[in-house]
């Protein structure tokens, strides 16, 4: 079932592309396999999967040993500064930072570590109540702060869009995100760059695609629905 569900979504992300005149190659699919079991990983990771995405620290701690070194980990989900620790040299990229304190303190483990980390900003483009993020209009000045720390590298914007039944309801959100991007882009802000835009799941990843989406989290649309029971 795994590999059909990615094959469908890999056909999907192609047809984005063609539509959006971009290139497949710019869009990377992170399989979002928050609990999932390993099993289940293995089957996408047999399925060419590399990218894998993951809301909590200790399941990214417990998964991490069990499979492929070659498998990059993305923490997506809210991070609390106290187990930075934890995953600071296990991940490959952190898409949820959404405070200075936050990016000090993944730059202050990344030092100890002596690793060097990537990260995006996290903006709550929607102004949504239930989610974490930064709101737009503060993205600027946390992008200058956390660039002078040592250790980390500011690659790009992430969001989480409101779930919504039609996903063309979000398409002027992926946009704003895009366009925060390109302002941000324009600063020229020192160990800054917006290459990456994180947005995207399994009900709008095709409109996100369309607006520009570099990475695209798609949990549900491949290893099915979760149970949280
Ligand atoms: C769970 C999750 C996803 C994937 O959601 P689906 O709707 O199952 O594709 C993407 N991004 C984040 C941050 C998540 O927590």
């Amino acid at each position: 079932m795994i590999k059909e569900n990615l094959a469908n979504v890999r056909e999907n992300i192609k047809k984005a592309c063609e539509r959006a005149g971009r290139d497949p190659e710019e869009v990377t699919l992170i399989s979002v396999s928050k609990t999932k079991p390993i099993s289940m990983l293995e089957e996408a990771y047999a399925a060419d999967c590399r990218d894998f995405g993951e809301n909590k620290v200790q399941e990214i701690m417990d998964k991490y040993p069990q499979l492929p070194e070659d498998i990059r980990w993305h923490m997506i989900g809210h991070l609390q500064r106290n187990k930075v620790k934890y995953i600071i040299d296990k991940v490959s990229l952190i898409h949820s930072v959404d405070s200075l304190r936050l990016a000090q303190e993944i730059s202050s483990q990344a030092v100890k570590k002596q690793v060097d980390i990537d990260i995006l900003l996290e903006v709550n483009i929607a102004g949504e109540e239930s989610k974490f993020g930064i709101a737009r209009e503060e993205a600027i000045q946390l992008a200058e702060e956390a660039a002078t720390l040592p250790h980390i590298h500011i690659k790009g914007l992430m969001t989480i869009a409101p779930f919504v039944s039609n996903p063309e309801d979000n398409r002027e959100y992926f946009r704003q995100i895009r366009e925060l991007s390109v302002d941000i882009e324009h600063k020229n802000i020192d160990n800054v760059t917006m290459s990456v835009l994180s947005m995207g799941m399994t009900g709008d990843y095709t409109v996100a695609i369309e607006e520009g989406a570099t990475m695209i989290r798609v949990g549900t649309g491949i290893f099915g629905e979760r149970n949280y029971a």
